[in-house]
């Protein structure tokens, strides 16, 4: 029976002395003032840094929620990682509580005994707090274990990536070591003292010293051998504290600063540049013109490898490991790189911190951000570096005619703006004109779709839907230009700036209630980048996605899909159309309403995997061991639960289609499956009925 007097408790320097005592204290102080000089030394080295063009720090309380709801949950472990989740919860919650386990012994000891003359370590608080303290351990330490044993009975790959070593052994090793410690200690008083019959709630440790017991280990061995493994416990964790702010775990500490000031709409709308930079102002030359915000998010990065593994530039076979830019720019930063100080952050050639083919892999397409657990914001450092290739005359040739062909024409196809809406010659009813007319739609057709034959074929369908559906539209014609949502991802921010005026001031001159995209990418700038700059007059609301206006015009009865057809298919999630902007269902319920068997790829929705056309993709050739349409086309016929019975990959972005009939070709799937347009598929209904 356990007995419920006050005078239950334990004596916290037991064996100790109070010389150790005062070693201990001595100790204590040290290690807490290395961590804070580490910490101090951190938070200069953000303060040095160049500003950050978005609001970081505002809405204080949205941004402690956001944040103490992330860690607290450790939703985005769980994300894409069960195991993963699992493993880092009980280690966060494990530690958490020995933290706060060992501030309130501090506060008994140094302020309530002294000032009070008494101890609430006594009786239920003590049978409770210990109870608590040894289940919350097992779980630290089970959970370090799990770790341990993914990175080395596993041997996961992701987790040996760049940078990964010597020093994340250390750390898991080290919480490892602490946790047992913890238990050894506790075990050994228990056994020293006699087995009291109240330490039974200290189960954990109970039944360590039972065990000792039973190998034989008397109550006089282990007095004598506790003051030993006490103070070898508390050296390494005063080492541990110490250690915090200049290694692997300060990523504790940064990651929970990251998500408290992480942008909702990173990547999907990206930082202008200050009118009065000058040109070598734009894009880092050196490591303190990265921002605050993005010192930090390398600061954050626990390099587990999710978002190389995401990264289909990475699984390609091109020269981009997303973890690996990351950790570079770090390693140089703090003077650890095999770079002396005085190179490029990126250039051509192979001296610098970064090469340019790094980021002219890079496909804009958001996996590396969805996968990455504390918020870092991958495509905000890759496009200012896109910046500096482009200011310093080192663009890709392949993207510099495109981003001429824009400059001239208006489009990256080069071709006369004036044939711009020839397409429209093919059909038997006049395609409205929205300069000459007040439409509620404005439909913003786009370059593939204009120029690009196989992509001509989807703006024909979707026009025949809106007539079909007598919806009021129209479109802009000859006036049309690129919309530039890849030219901004490119690092041509001029340009970028340039279309923006002139598509703000050609759209600004109609009238209309929404404007409707073909391609996820114009609807993405026009959405979110766009209502950002003066010359723009509409904002966020006013934007949609083509599939998104269909959808409503079936959903009010505008719109009839006789359900007619019976193809067994399979629906690709665009980057720029789901993660981007988190349309997932419209497309999906208007291929279901066509009659269609529709079978999810096993990467679907937030986890799809892009076609290799996104961040100038399209106009540049790599050399790949497989293309990521191909590898796509492949995961459709053999990894959806039809198999190759799926006869129709469908998409929804022009670049897609653009980028699944190349991958159709290249792959040798020409005979086994075929590439439509979400809007061929409705326009064949229709016509099917
Ligand atoms: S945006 Fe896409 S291609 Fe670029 S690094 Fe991230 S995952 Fe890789
Ligand atoms: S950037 Fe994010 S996902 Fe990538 S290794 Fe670092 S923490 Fe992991």
């Amino acid at each position: 029976m356990i007995p419920l007097q006050a005078e239950v408790t334990r004596e916290t320097f037991w064996q100790i002395g109070p010389t150790g005592k005062a070693v201990f204290y001595y100790l204590a102080a040290v290690a807490i003032i290395i961590l804070l000089v580490g910490v101090v030394r951190r938070v200069n080295s953000y303060r040095a840094a160049s500003e950050d063009p978005f609001e970081r720090v505002g809405s204080v309380s949205a941004r402690l929620r956001k944040g103490v709801t992330d860690m607290v949950s450790n939703r985005t472990l769980f994300s894409g990682d069960t195991f993963a989740g699992l493993w880092h919860i009980f280690v966060f919650w494990g530690f958490l509580t020995l933290l706060i386990a060992t501030t309130i012994l501090g506060i008994d000891l140094d302020l309530w005994r002294p000032l009070t003359g008494e101890s609430f370590f006594v009786g239920d608080f003590y049978l409770s707090y210990s109870f608590v303290v040894d289940a919350m351990g097992l779980l630290f330490v089970i959970g370090i274990g799990i770790a341990i044993y993914r990175r080395h009975g596993l041997s996961m790959e992701r987790l040996w990536g760049a940078h990964s070593g010597n020093e994340d052994v250390l750390f898991l090793w080290t919480l490892f070591v602490l946790g047992v410690g913890g238990y050894a200690v506790e075990a050994l008083r228990i056994l020293g003292q006699g087995f009291p019959s109240f330490e039974t709630v200290s189960f954990v440790g109970w039944g360590l010293a039972s065990a000792f017991s039973l190998v034989g280990i008397s109550e006089g061995m282990a007095t004598a051998a506790y003051p030993v493994v006490w103070w070898s416990h508390a050296l390494l964790a005063f080492g541990f504290v110490a250690w915090v702010p200049y290694g692997k775990p300060f990523h504790m500490l940064a990651s929970a600063a990251n998500l408290m000031t992480s942008d909702e709409k990173a990547g999907v709308r990206l930082p202008g540049v200050p009118a009065d930079a000058s040109p070598e102002e734009i894009g880092p030359s050196e490591v303190e013109d990265f921002s605050w915000k993005q010192t930090l998010d390398q600061d954050a990065c626990t390099k587990c490898g999710r978002c190389s593994s995401a990264c289909p530039a990475n699984a390609s076979g091109r020269p981009l490991d997303p973890r690996k830019v990351i950790l570079d720019i770090k390693e140089y930063r703090e003077g650890r790189s095999e770079h002396d100080g005085d190179v490029p952050i990126i250039a051509d050639g192979g001296t610098s911190v970064i090469d340019a083919s790094t980021m002219e892999s890079c496909m804009s397409c958001m996996a590396c951000m969805e996968a990455c657990p504390v918020d870092i914001e991958h495509l905000t450092h890759f496009t200012d570096m896109n910046r500096r290739l482009t200011e310093s005359g080192q663009m890709d040739e392949n993207v510099q005619e495109a981003m001429m062909n824009v400059f001239r024409e208006g489009n990256t196809f080069g071709d006369s703006a004036r044939t711009r809406p020839e397409w429209t010659e093919d059909l038997d009813f006049e395609v409205p004109d929205a300069r000459e007319q007040a439409v509620e739609y404005l439909w913003y057709v786009g370059d593939y779709p204009s120029y690009d034959g196989r992509n001509k074929e989807v703006a024909k369908a979707l026009a025949r839907v809106f007539h079909e559906a007598d919806v009021d539209y129209g479109i802009l014609y000859e006036d049309e230009q690129t919309d530039g949502n890849d030219v901004r991802r490119v690092g041509e921010e001029g340009l970028y700036e340039q279309l923006v005026e002139e598509n703000s001031e050609t759209i600004g001159d109609c009238e209309f209630d929404t404007i409707v995209c073909t391609d996820p990418h114009s609807f993405n700038t026009f959405k979110n980048e766009y209502p950002e700059f003066e010359a723009c007059d509409w904002s966020e609301g006013d934007v949609a996605h083509y599939t998104q206006v269909v959808e409503q015009l079936v959903e009010t009865g505008q719109l009839r899909v006789p359900g007619a057809l019976d193809y067994t298919v399979t629906y690709h999630d665009p980057c720029h159309l789901g993660r981007f902007n988190g349309e997932y269902e419209a497309p999906r319920k208007l291929v279901q309403e066509t009659g269609c068997d529709l079978h999810e790829m096993p990467r679907n929705r937030d986890n799809s995997y892009c076609c290799g056309g996104g961040g100038g993709g399209l106009w540049l050739d790599h050399e790949e061991e497989e293309k990521p349409s191909e590898e796509r086309l492949r995961e459709a016929l053999e990894d959806t639960q039809a198999g190759s019975a799926v006869e129709k990959f469908v998409v929804a972005c022009p670049m897609c289609m653009t980028m699944y009939e190349d991958g159709r070709k290249t792959g040798g799937y020409e005979d086994d499956i075929e590439v439509v347009g979400t809007t061929e598929l409705l326009a064949e209904a229709l016509t099917a009925s």
